[in-house]
């Protein structure tokens, strides 16, 4: 993502007092890569032992520079394919579709061209591998020769709009080649051979983490603030969960709250290809300043906790949905709106599009699934410790699901839909407390346990360095981790 441009963009807004500072924090080899690495994927706990802070070792500049500016760098995936995979992976799926290409018209009629001819698709609605080949000028045995490749080959039966093919000819219409990028470093190639049969290459190159800070004050509201200081809109809704039971991001967050962010991007061929987790984060909400760090438990349980070690989840989501809007709130005296008399809403309404999942809010056994009055599809969970949620109006349920069967918490149960009485798509959640209707925006609800003392040295250990970047303490930050390159994009 091009920093600057954000920048910009988010200067041009009159009433935005945002300030944004984007800084790139490049990691190299050395012990806080293997920590980060640590953090977001559970090793070999035996690596973690012989992590070794011997800083002059730590030092190791092999991080390549910062590629803030999208460059025309040609990033083959395979020296296979010389020439048709030049395109591939150059260009930055995040922000640049100008090479988008679409089919150059003269392709088929140039036989005196020699070389073979390399096409970028970008896949449309309602395409197919066939209405694609059909256009490129090539026949339906081609189609038929390229799926007998066999399972291999099955990601082509299911091309999605935006997806990227590459694909190489001879001047005469024989496919050459197919390069189909099934993620930002999977590539499926599928190549005709010596003895002219297809056969199928699954090309992976090494994805790179590397560390990234993000700041903003909120204005308006967090979404746009933070999307506006360059999170995704996955990284906002993370941000809401990590602080979920400590702040109410629907009731709470205030102008002038503000926060910053420690997160992974993830590099190919030394581009940013996406967004990883968030490996820890700071809310100042009205004053009152929370932090949050994320620890794999050499158990492999990974979570998020306050420096201190306590745990900032719960056994319950606040929310069962995510990406929804309150429409209803828990209301003892509401004016119904389809049966217009008072009647209290015992829940709370989330408008969410139909198909949205729900989740378990959390563990426990299906106590109801099936149809009720009123409820249209619903589901009851009954959880220890005298809880039971209740979801009503889905569209369908998960159909692995049945009454007896044990949930998770997150698991989602069903989908939001509007069967019952209801006059638009959207979850009505309960939540009951000992047999009692409870607001579930304000109910108290039981924390998740600390970290074990058995891992709490381990803890402290892991989490210093991605601390002292949360902190904004780069020296501090890289005295710890001794190998950080910082790249500020402003
Ligand atoms: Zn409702």
């Amino acid at each position: 993502m091009d920093t600057r441009l954000l920048f910009a963009s988010s200067r041009k807004k009159s009433r935005v007092a945002l300030w944004i500072r984007v800084s790139a924090l490049i990691l190299g080899v050395g012990s806080l890569g293997i920590v980060i690495a640590k953090i977001s994927i559970p090793t070999d706990p035996a690596l973690d032992q012989r992590i070794d802070l011997s800083i002059a070792e730590a030092i190791a500049p092999t991080a390549p520079e910062l590629d803030l500016v999208p460059q025309s760098t040609n990033n083959a995936p395979s020296t296979k394919t010389p020439s048709s995979t030049a395109s591939l992976l150059n260009e930055d799926p995040l922000s640049d579709p100008a090479l988008t290409t679409t089919l150059p018209q003269t392709l088929p009629t140039q036989p005196t061209e020699p070389a073979p001819v390399a096409t970028t698709i970008k896949v449309k609605s309602g395409d197919s591998l066939s209405t694609i080949f059909s256009r490129l000028g090539l026949n339906y045995q081609t189609v038929s020769d390229v799926i007998a490749v066999g399972d291999q080959a099955a990601p082509l039966k299911n091309l999605r709009p935006g997806d990227q093919l590459d694909v190489e000819m001879t001047p005469d219409n024989q496919l050459l080649a197919i390069n189909y990028q099934l993620a930002p470093n999977k590539t499926l190639s599928i190549r005709r051979d010596t003895n002219d049969q297809f056969t199928a290459d699954k090309i992976v190159l090494p994805m790179e983490t590397r560390l990234a800070t993000a700041e903003g004050i909120i204005d308006s509201s967090l979404y746009q603030s933070a999307i506006e200081s360059g999170l995704s809109a996955n990284m906002v809704m993370e941000l809401a969960d990590i602080f979920g039971w400590k702040i109410n991001f629907l009731t709470d967050v205030q102008n002038g709250d503000h926060f910053r962010i420690v997160y992974e991007e993830k590099y190919v061929n030394g581009k940013r290809v996406d967004t990883g987790a968030v490996v820890a984060a700071e809310f100042v909400n009205n004053g009152k300043t929370y932090q949050a760090v994320r620890y794999t438990a050499p158990n492999g349980k990974t979570g998020y906790y306050e420096p201190n070690g306590a745990s900032l989840a719960r056994g319950f989501l606040r929310y069962p949905v995510a990406f929804s809007r309150i429409s209803s709130k828990f209301n003892m005296h509401r004016m119904h709106p389809l049966y217009h008399k008072i009647r209290a809403h015992k829940g709370v309404d989330f408008a969410a599009p139909t198909g949205t999942p729900i989740h378990a809010a959390g563990s426990g056994k299906i106590e109801f699934i099936g149809w009720q009055h009123g409820y249209g599809k619903v589901i009851k969970i009954k959880h220890d410790g005298g809880f039971e949620t209740v979801y009503g109006h889905m569209s369908r349920f998960n159909n692995q699901i049945k009454r007896g069967s044990r949930v998770d918490m997150g698991e989602t149960i069903g989908y939001v839909g509007m069967t019952g009485a209801a006059t638009g798509p959207h979850l009505h959640y309960e939540f009951h407390v000992n047999g009692k209707y409870t607001d579930p925006l304000v109910a108290k609800l039981p924390e998740a346990n600390p970290i074990p003392s058995k891992y709490r040295q381990d803890f402290l250990y892991q989490t210093q360095a991605t601390l002292d970047l949360l902190a904004n303490d780069e020296r501090q930050a890289s005295r710890t981790a001794a190998n950080i390159v910082t790249a500020t994009a402003d």
